[in-house]
């Protein structure tokens, strides 16, 4: 292993920080990221005299800033619409943009984001030191499965290199190839979704290969919640004999943003000095205090950005909070992702997330192979109990009325929301190597 990095932290100096702390120092940056959005950004001009600030001035200190209009990913896509190809919010002029990212457009049309040499070496920073608290070290060989292409993933092989990483780059799409290289290379690290890691340790288990002699020292998973649930991380833990940690970011802030260490208590906020984040009540908008326990969304203001400057983004990740000290000596909040606003039912007036109704399921190990599928009966959020949720059994089980039952009590009792479960047989759901689906509105009526 290099020694050019030791210790538990890639910047303790930085990462020692309380939010406290870390909010003083921000201070003069966001006054100067405020003048530059005056003065570069024609989007942010009009927003913010819409709402009543005339200038910098008027905007005030970082202390202030729960009076300012949130941004949401709509009125960026509608900005570039009405000016494209990069949208009234370009704050950069053309001959100072080193690379031009999309957005995979599976909900409308792509959305560039574009960054400057500046922009991509923030970013390396910030990933940097979320993916060496995820257990990346340099010196390590690492495969990744992420697809980089014209996506923002690309960020990613620029931080492997900065860290000094060896990486080895798959991506999705050839799980033969991913076994074999995992079998040649015999790396330390992987980092993928949690649900390829889950694909692959039910196909390495179903051919009879040992993962756990595969030599995999770290796998951090990112790209989607799942990693911190309880049970999913036992079962990737105890199939490879490695460490599981996870890592998370969104795309038009940094690649990865919060990195979770070996303490496994949830995440860290690495971007201190480059982005304030803020966790607000999703209902009403209302900023929410930073405590242990707190259950809210996480709002981001890059304060150093050129290209594509956001103030207060909503990021649609649902979180909650720890905010006790971790044994690891990093001071920043930690955070465990719970879902995606995008993704919540209101069962009857109660919020339900697809990934907590995951984490009851799997606690129904080893009946139950830990895929299911919520089918609400109509479209939208607002659904009428009970909620339909098929749950696939594992290998072997055979389906009794019994445990179906038991499932329904157990979501019942935790979530104060009525299920009916079907029991389908192991296999009878598709597996991901991306992301994974967890509502399925197909048989939805509108
Ligand atoms: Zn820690």
């Amino acid at each position: 292993m290099d020694t050019r990095v030791q210790g538990a932290m890639l910047r303790p100096e930085i990462e020692t920080r309380t939010p406290d702390e870390q909010r003083a120092r921000d201070r003069a940056a966001y006054r100067r990221q405020v003048a530059y959005l005056f003065s570069a950004s024609t989007f942010y001009q009009c927003k913010l005299k819409q709402f009543g600030f005339k200038d910098a001035a008027a905007v005030g200190e970082l202390d202030d800033i729960a009076a300012l209009p949130f941004t949401e990913k709509e009125e960026i896509r509608a900005s570039q619409a009405e000016a494209p190809p990069f949208g009234t919010h370009l704050a950069a002029s053309r001959d100072r943009l080193a690379r031009v990212f999309s957005t995979s457009g599976t909900t409308g049309d792509p959305v560039y984001i574009p960054v400057t040499r500046a922009d991509i070496a923030t970013w390396v920073e910030i990933s940097s030191r979320s993916y060496f608290a995820a257990g990346l070290r340099p010196g390590m060989t690492l495969v990744s499965t992420y697809n980089a292409g014209p996506f923002v993933a690309g960020v990613a092989l620029d931080t492997m290199t900065s860290l000094g990483v060896c990486h080895v780059p798959i991506g999705t799409g050839n799980t033969e190839r991913l076994v074999r290289a995992l079998e040649l290379i015999r790396p330390q690290g992987l980092l993928c979704t949690p649900s390829y890691a889950m694909h692959l340790a039910e196909l390495l288990a179903a051919r009879g290969a040992a993962a756990d002699r595969l030599g995999l020292e770290h796998i951090a998973v990112a790209g989607e919640p799942g990693g911190g649930e309880p049970q999913i991380r036992h079962r990737l833990q105890s199939a490879f004999g490695a460490m599981v940690c996870e890592a998370m970011g969104i795309g038009d802030i940094s690649i990865s943003l919060w990195g979770e260490c070996d303490a496994q208590q949830g995440m860290h906020f690495c971007g201190g000095d480059f982005v304030h984040v803020e966790l607000i009540d999703p209902q009403s908008g209302r900023p929410l205090a930073i405590e242990d326990g707190v259950q809210g969304e996480l709002v981001y203001t890059a304060l150093q950005r050129e290209a594509a400057p956001l103030l207060r983004f909503r990021s649609r990740d649902q979180v909650v909070v720890f905010s006790s000290s971790c044994s690891c000596g990093r001071k920043t909040m930690r955070v465990r992702c719970i879902g995606r606003t995008d993704d919540l039912l209101i069962v009857r007036g109660v919020n339900v997330f697809p990934t907590a109704v995951r984490s009851i399921v799997a606690t129904f190990a080893p009946q139950v192979s830990g895929a299911l599928l919520i089918r609400p009966r109509k479209h939208g959020v607002r659904q009428e109990p009970p909620l339909p949720i098929v749950v696939e059994l594992a290998s072997g089980v055979e389906p009794s009325e019994a445990l179906a039952r038991a499932i329904e009590s157990a979501i019942r009792a935790k979530l104060v929301v009525s299920t009916k479960v079907e029991l389908v047989r192991c296999g009878a759901l598709p597996r991901s190597e991306y992301k994974t689906r967890l509502v399925d509105f197909s048989a939805a009526q509108r």
